[in-house]
């Protein structure tokens, strides 16, 4: 593939293009139905059609009462029934109004709801209304919302509280979706070991692997948490062989093209591999291929790339995988609160917050502080070969809306 490169180094789009293009080239194609309940987070494999108008009849948006408005000539109208939300309305008997709370249906006959505000009761129960009406008023009609046959939600939508919602209201009780994506979680490094262990001369505590199994957890994902991998071609090997059921291999550490790419090693000698250097900072090294035919996504070791290299490109090939369209981060302009004087070579992602309706960043920005991380809410994006200025706009990732 023809693409952009900035000084040998893939672009961001290129890298995304690529990914893309693989992730639709093995779709998951299993479904199964579940109740709504468990639909959280899931994939839609089907088109949501509405078997029914919503609201199923005209309702009242307001407690008041309904009329027919040709009957309103300044004289006082009898409330001949009340309607609840929940009963079905006798029609309305010409000459008078009915007592109507929100939601109830507006009876056959009415065609405006004044309400209660603006309406005077008289000694003899009538009823009087105090300011000019019009016809439709206050009155949600049949079919506002979806009528039978609507498409509401598109095959590939990502099933969240709202559109959960949405399907209930139009009764579904359960819903085609997409398999969960199983997704191997590899951390390689003689140097790991888990928390609750003493550390040991020369090691570091493995914070990839909880930071990725939580977050595919949320994404919905089915995670097979494969452990720490050492530095070992043998165990690199059989380990990876363990992992034939799963959608993708994703790893960390370990795909800089250093002595111990042992990941790298193996899947040149039983798969393939692409090795990317990518003009993104923090998170240059990627490794893309597959070992016996399962896809391996391998990303940088150091856990702020790992953030930044699976938000931006893991993350969007795991829903496309399932399906998703719009897979690419939400992102807004945001003014910048700091200045960058010298362009990088490199698409540059800092984690930063608003402060003040500004973007500032981090102070220490290496790749390997995940504080910076938790610190932020999002990532401010520097272009390559850009400076910035204060107040110049400059595109900003919401965290909040990448993990989730
Ligand atoms: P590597 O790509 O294996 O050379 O790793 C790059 C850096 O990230 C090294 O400093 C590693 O110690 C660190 N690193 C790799 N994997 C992890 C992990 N799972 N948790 C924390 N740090 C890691
Ligand atoms: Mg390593």
């Amino acid at each position: 593939m023809k693409g952009t490169h900035v000084q040998g180094m893939m672009s961001v789009e290129e890298a995304m293009a690529r990914l893309m293009e693989m992730a639709e080239a093995a779709p998951i194609r299993e479904r199964e139905r579940v109740p709504l309940a468990a639909a959280q987070g899931r994939v839609l494999a089907e088109d949501l059609i509405s078997t029914l108008d919503l609201p199923p009849w005209p309702n009242s948006a307001m407690d008041g009462y309904a009329l027919r408005l040709a009957d309103w000539q300044d004289e006082p109208l009898v409330v001949s029934q009340r309607i609840f939300a929940g009963q079905a309305p006798e029609p309305l008997a010409p000459g008078t109004c009915a007592r109507i709370f929100t939601g109830a249906p507006v009876p056959a006959g009415a065609d405006c709801v004044e309400m209660q505000e603006n309406a005077l009761i008289g000694d003899d129960q009538r009823v009087g209304f105090t300011e000019p009406m019009v016809a439709g008023q206050n009155i949600r009609p049949q079919g506002q919302e979806t009528t039978v046959g609507d498409h509401v939600l598109d095959a590939g939508t990502r099933m969240g509280p709202v559109e959960l919602g949405l399907a209930a209201s139009l009764g579904c009780a359960e819903l085609d979706v997409v398999r969960r994506v199983r997704v191997a979680v590899l951390s390689t490094g003689d140097e790991l070991i888990e928390p609750g262990l003493p550390l040991g001369p020369g090691q570091i505590y493995n914070s990839n692997r909880i930071l990725l199994c939580s977050w595919l957890e949320r994404l919905g994902c089915e995670v097979v948490d494969a452990g720490i991998l050492p530095d070992d071609l043998q165990k690199t090997r059989s380990t990876l062989g363990g992992l034939g059921h799963v959608d993708l291999i994703l790893s960390t550490g370990g795909v800089s093209v250093g002595e111990a790419d042992f990941l790298g090693h193996a899947l040149r000698e039983d798969g393939e591999l692409s090795l990317w250097k990518l003009a993104i900072k923090p998170g240059k090294p990627l490794t893309f291929g597959h070992f016996r035919g399962v896809p391996v996504i391998g990303l940088p070791g150091n856990p702020a790339s790992t953030l930044v290299t699976f938000a931006l490109l893991a993350r969007p090939y795991l829903l496309r995988r399932q399906g998703v369209q719009d897979v690419a981060p939400l992102r807004f302009k945001v003014p910048a609160g700091f200045t960058w004087g010298k362009p990088g070579d490199r698409r540059e992602y800092l984690r930063g917050r608003l402060e003040q309706g500004k973007a500032v960043y981090y102070s220490n920005q290496s790749s390997g502080v995940l504080r910076s991380a938790a610190w932020a809410e999002g990532l401010i994006e520097v272009r390559e070969g850009s400076t910035v200025a204060l107040g110049d706009w400059l595109d900003f990732i919401p965290l909040s809306e990448v993990l989730g």
